[in-house]
Order: C-alpha cells, then structure tokens, then sequence
C-alpha cells in the first residue's frame, strides 16, 4: 500500500495570515487516515509556518533548493538550511523553474541528489507541453525526464523520490488532464521504473498536479496509479485544500 499525499505549492503567492489559517484549520480538521499532507510556502514563511503547523498532520516543503551547501551564490538557499527549519520536502524540477529560470536536466538532477544528500524526499516534477502533446510526444518527454535522473540514482535513492505528472498545459490554465489521460501516463512512468525494479515501482508515489480542484480531484485521486496531488492555485485556498485532502481517503 502506497501512503497518498496532497502537496499545496503556494509558488510566489500566500501571506504570513495564510500561514496562521492553515494552522487553525487543520489542527482541527478530520483528515482520512494515513494521508500525508504538505505545503510549500516561499521561503520567507518557513519558519512561522513551522510553528503554525506544530500541531497539525502538515508537513513542509521547499519550492527548490541550490545544490550546494554554502557559498557565494547570492539568492539561494541550500538543503542544510532548509532542514534547520524543520522542511521535509523539496520540489525539483517544477515546469515554471524548467521554463522560466531555465532549469535544464541536468540542473534538475543535482537538486535532486543535493535533496537526498540532506534527507529530504524530492519531488520530482515532469511533464510536456501543449506542443509536445499535440505532437504525440507526450510519452517521450516524459519518459526522458523521468529517466534523466532516475537512471543515475541507485536504488535506495530511487526509493525516496516522489514523482509528480504535471502536464504544462493544466497548471494553473483551469484545463484539468482527464482522469484517463493523468492515469495512462503515469501508467507508463510506473512501467519505465518497473524496468528498473518492479518491487520499487509498485511502492513508488505518483501524484498528479495541474489544476486539481475540490471538484476533480475524487475522480482523478481514484486512479489506479495516481497516489496524490501537487495542488497549486487550489492550495491557496484553506477550504478547497481541505476539501482535496478529504477526497484522498
Ligand atoms: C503547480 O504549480 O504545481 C500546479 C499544479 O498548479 P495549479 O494547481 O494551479 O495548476
């Protein structure tokens, strides 16, 4: 059995408020049993975060992380760093890191091996544009995203990482992937690390990310191979995120 997790990316976006919101609904909320849920906030909200959350199931995540530890890098922030505030997650690889920062394959993989290096679980997040879907080139791209850094772990790093399936033509767009298209995908991420070690794959976690809603989530959630969910803009939203994280069960 697969423990499912919601993760909610707050991106550039949430408020010190927000934060404490968070804190006072689910202290209180009734959540399905072993479901694991996390928030990314920006940097900056870690820390009240990390109190607001003390008592309750959610855990924390980091948007990115620089591969190394110190140095002079002026802006960012390594894994080290993120531990002291109590981070559990990173995500790597986000599609608007890939587009609009440019992060290549290569950048992706040592993020995620710098994760591993400080015991955070990565997030690993892959997916194809509308261009390349309409081109037929969905399974490709993928495929080589997901094998680019799953090909160079061992296989007891490989088993820490989740996988996000985040199609860049639903994030934050309002066009949600059908729960058939999200399945079949992500079918075949499963296969390709089955190729590796099927033991492996049948335990790894798979979420689907690009415009999950209070609404569609029940239906996507109750794929066969779709774990969770990289929730975005319904993530800002302390009900809609409730309400996502209920349908988990
Ligand atoms: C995301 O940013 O990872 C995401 C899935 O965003 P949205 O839910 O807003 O599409």
């Amino acid at each position: 059995m697969r423990t499912p997790l919601i993760a909610g990316n707050w991106k550039m976006n949430g408020s010190a408020d927000l934060v404490e919101a968070f804190g006072r609904a689910f202290a209180e909320a009734e959540l399905p049993d072993g479901l694991e849920v996390a928030i990314f906030p920006p940097f900056p909200y870690l820390e009240a975060a990390r109190r607001a959350f003390a008592e309750t199931p959610i855990g924390l995540g980091a948007q990115t992380l620089n591969p190394l530890h110190s140095g002079a890098h002026t802006g960012e922030v390594s894994g080290r760093m993120l531990c002291e505030f109590g981070v559990r997650y990173a995500l790597v690889g986000h599609s608007e890191r890939r587009q609009l920062y440019r992060e290549s394959d290569e950048q992706v993989y040592d993020r995620l091996l710098a994760a591993l290096g400080v015991d955070l679980i990565p997030v690993l997040c892959v997916g194809e544009t509308l261009e390349e879907r309409d081109a037929g080139r969905t399974m490709e791209v993928v495929l080589r995203q997901v094998g680019f850094v799953m090909s160079r772990l061992e296989p007891q790093q490989r088993s820490r990482v989740v996988i996000a399936y985040e199609p860049v033509w639903a994030i934050g767009t309002g066009r949600t992937a059908t729960p058939q298209q999200a399945q079949e995908v992500m079918a075949a991420i499963r296969d390709y690390q089955a190729s590796f070690d099927a033991e492996l794959a049948s335990a790894m976690r798979l979420l689907y990310g690009g415009s999950m809603n209070a609404g569609n989530a029940g239906e996507l959630l109750s794929q066969p191979d779709i774990d969770g969910g990289l929730v975005g803009g319904a993530s800002l939203k302390v009900d809609d995120f409730l309400a996502i994280c209920q349908s988990a069960g």
